[in-house]
């Protein structure tokens, strides 16, 4: 991150009243679990906190009245340690695990704040995916109903001009990813004046939109923000970028930390096979045809790039195994429809690339499936935590080929947990393995084929 855009994130500082300077002691000791060997040890009472319900948090009766009708009664650990500070006016940092309720953590205040003042465009959440930005909105509109808020999301892949329409009218909430809302701002003066009392800005996955991919799209949208406003940031994992910006900016940040290194859920099983790179396929057909005997409903199969899910899927096809796609090759039509095929149980293997691998709440999953492992251990963690998700168990199987032995340990040494070994019946797996190369050919032929026209 460069200092220019670390300037663009200053937000006014505020004199810290004694009482939040306390607080603030409170709530790193409280939840950091990797506290610093000087920090200041300040004694605690860890169990106060626990029995909070939404109503002692500060939320509103009506708000309460929506969570309890959607079933949730009970705060989660991110939620108890964020929403009283962002209700008090605080700069936030959250890391939380991935399906810890995170959504919630920002949503619920946000919508606290804007019922007593509501204007548009209140709130900006920037987010790294698509597919997210729709789930977040779905959120915001659950808990938001009868408070007729109005959600509007940008992302690329739609109409951007209609995109540019809604945000003239300015929506209360505006979920985006940044490549699209940059390309709106650029393009249309109205768009970018549009977030010029925007009050809250969230960057939900921060760790990734602090990434330097998304450097320009970000300067360009901070710069149309107010310099008066609440930052709330949230990650499963604390970067080096996230610790800079706190130091240089949001110093007066209130903290909750739940990250204890690369965790993956306590109900996951946790397995890896290793397998020749050549008969991958044969053995993941295996696995995929006799999911019963597995007793798995549902899967996510993650490959390493756009190209080998594209190939794989037309594999499985061939195969007449019914699969559905995720991946940044598709329009985003079909990205919809695809996750919502995989969501509604119409079609339960979910072949996709890390477009998928982060936040997708899709409580179903029973397995996950690594066939090709990914480059980083962070990544490993994002995929594996689609399933195992708020307490249920899981199961996830990594493909390791003679290439990945480095890469196994690195994903080890950094979660901590050593992976079971899988074994297959290896001589039911072979029997497939002529119908497999059989199915490889011709899908081969058949590309060739498409290419030559
Ligand atoms: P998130 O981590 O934001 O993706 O949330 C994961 C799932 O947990 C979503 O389906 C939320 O609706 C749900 N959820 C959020 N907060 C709670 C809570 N306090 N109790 C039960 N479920 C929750």
């Amino acid at each position: 991150m460069s200092d220019d855009e670390i300037q663009l994130f200053s937000s006014v500082p505020r004199k810290k009243p004694r009482r939040e300077q306390r607080e603030r002691a409170h709530d790193s000791t409280r939840h950091r679990a990797r506290a610093e060997p000087n920090e200041p040890t300040e004694r605690t009472e860890p169990d106060d906190l626990d029995d909070l319900g939404f109503p002692q948090l500060g939320v509103s009766e009506h708000l309460c009245s929506v969570l309890g009708a959607l079933g949730i009664v009970e705060p989660t650990a991110v939620q108890r340690g964020c929403i009283p500070a962002i209700i008090k006016g605080r700069n936030v940092i959250g890391i939380a695990q991935t399906g810890s309720g995170k959504t919630a953590a920002f949503a619920l205040p946000v919508l606290h704040a804007l019922a007593r003042n509501p204007y548009g465009v209140f709130n900006l959440v920037l987010t790294p995916t698509r597919e997210l930005a729709f789930q977040i909105a779905d959120q915001y509109k659950a808990f938001g109903a009868g408070q007729n808020v109005r959600v509007s999301v940008v992302v690329g892949g739609l109409d951007g001009q209609e995109q540019a329409k809604q945000l003239e009218r300015r929506p209360h909430v505006v979920i985006a990813t940044p490549g699209r809302l940059k390309a709106l701002i650029d393009g249309n003066a109205t768009v970018a004046s549009a977030f010029k009392r925007t009050a809250f800005l969230i960057l939900d996955e921060a760790d990734r939109l602090l990434d330097e991919s998304f450097e320009e799209d970000l300067g360009t949208i901070l710069e149309c923000l107010p310099v008066m406003r609440q930052t709330l940031l949230f990650s499963a994992t604390m970067t080096r970028a996230l610790v800079t910006l706190q130091k240089e900016l949001l110093e007066d940040a209130y903290v909750f930390e739940a990250y204890e290194g690369l965790q993956t859920a306590s109900g996951l099983r946790e397995t890896v096979t290793v397998v020749p790179a050549k008969v991958k396929e044969v053995y993941l057909t295996y696995l995929l045809r006799n999911l019963e005997e597995y007793e798995v409903r549902s899967v996510m199969v993650f490959s390493g790039t756009r190209k080998a899910c594209e190939n794989l899927v037309l594999l499985l096809e061939e195969l007449e195994i019914p699969v559905t796609a995720l991946h940044s090759g598709l329009a985003q039509r079909e990205r919809m429809a695809s996750l919502d095929r995989f969501k509604g149980g119409r079609v339960n293997i979910l072949v996709c690339t890390d477009v998928g691998s982060r936040g997708l709440d899709i409580p179903e999953v029973d397995l996950v499936v690594n066939f090709d492992l990914p480059k980083l251990p962070e990544d490993y963690v994002h995929r594996v935590g689609r399933t195992a998700r708020a307490g249920r168990s899981g199961w996830s199987l990594s493909f390791a080929s003679q290439y990945d032995v480095e890469l196994l340990k690195a994903i080890e040494s950094e979660t901590n947990r050593r992976m079971e070994e899988f074994k297959f019946d290896e001589a039911k797996v072979l029997k497939l393995l002529s119908n497999v190369y059989t199915a490889r050919r011709v899908k081969e032929i058949s590309r060739a084929k498409k290419v030559k026209k």
